[in-house]
């Protein structure tokens, strides 16, 4: 997380959180960040160096925000632990889990999207998987 001085066209200046600094382009260009005082939309950047806030300071930042980042961090390690021991069949994932299921396809772990039609189906048949919450990554 990162902290910006911003300021208005009118002038108000105020402070605002962002993931980092590209986010904080994006953000502005797309008109998505607006003065708390008079809701402009015409914001730049303030003449002040970006402050990198320290771990308990992002935290406190994302409590703010309403985000638990201890729970962001274990959904993080999740899906990287996922993602290092799984092999990504993405959308074919209904299909891939079914063929190891009935051993027409190497028994490994695997990872990758559902629809919630694939996912019933797979349910039916009593193939074991499990819906994770699929954090994106930086976010915290
Ligand atoms: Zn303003």
């Amino acid at each position: 997380m990162i902290r910006f001085a911003l300021k208005c066209a009118c002038g108000h200046r105020f402070d605002s959180w962002f993931r980092d600094n590209a986010a904080c382009e994006e953000l502005m260009a797309a008109g998505h960040v607006s003065c708390p005082a008079c809701g402009g939309a015409g914001v730049a950047k303030a003449p002040m160096a970006p402050f990198v806030a320290s771990a308990r300071e992002a935290e406190r930042a994302a409590a703010e925000a309403g985000l638990d980042i201890r729970l962001r961090r274990a959904l993080l390690k999740l899906r990287e632990a996922v993602e290092s021991q799984s092999e990504n069949v993405g959308g074919a994932f209904a299909e891939e889990a079914r063929k190891i299921h009935y051993g027409e396809a190497p028994p490994r772990s695997i990872y990758g999207d559902a629809t919630p039609e694939e996912a019933e189906e797979l349910a039916e048949e009593d193939i074991a998987f499990a819906r994770i919450p699929w954090i994106s990554r930086g976010d915290s």
